[in-house]
């Protein structure tokens, strides 16, 4: 995981069935991909859209016990439920389980977990 100064963010927004669809692209400085994210919001809330950017500009890379950018009280910790990992390791409620804050809700918008 390369540390958070050596990203570039580079997104993509596409309009279908009032549905925006931003895709966020993660690149080392070295040109590399090595992440990608999706996010579809509904294009009647252009309010979220806009807010959504904004706030990937100033997107840092959050990772487990990082103070939340939200509310700066909450710590980040990845959320799991319905662990089956008993059954058969690494589950995909572990694999998959969002970086959230207990505080106040908040949800990373980088998910490590998302290959390309
Ligand atoms: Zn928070
Ligand atoms: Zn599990």
């Amino acid at each position: 995981m390369p540390s958070e100064k050596d990203i570039t963010i580079k997104r993509e927004c596409s309009l279908k069935d009032e549905i925006v669809e931003i895709k966020t692209y993660y690149y080392t400085k070295n040109g590399e991909l090595f992440a990608t994210g999706i996010h579809a919001l509904s294009i009647e809330n252009a309010k979220a859209v806009a807010e959504f950017v904004a706030k990937q500009e100033k997107l840092t890379i959050l990772e487990e016990g990082h103070r939340c950018p939200e509310c700066n009280v909450g710590l980040m910790e990845y959320v799991v439920e319905n662990c089956s990992c008993h059954i058969s390791p690494p589950c995909s409620a572990c694999v998959e389980a969002p970086l959230e804050c207990r505080n106040c809700g908040y949800e990373s918008m980088y998910y490590p977990n998302e290959d390309v």
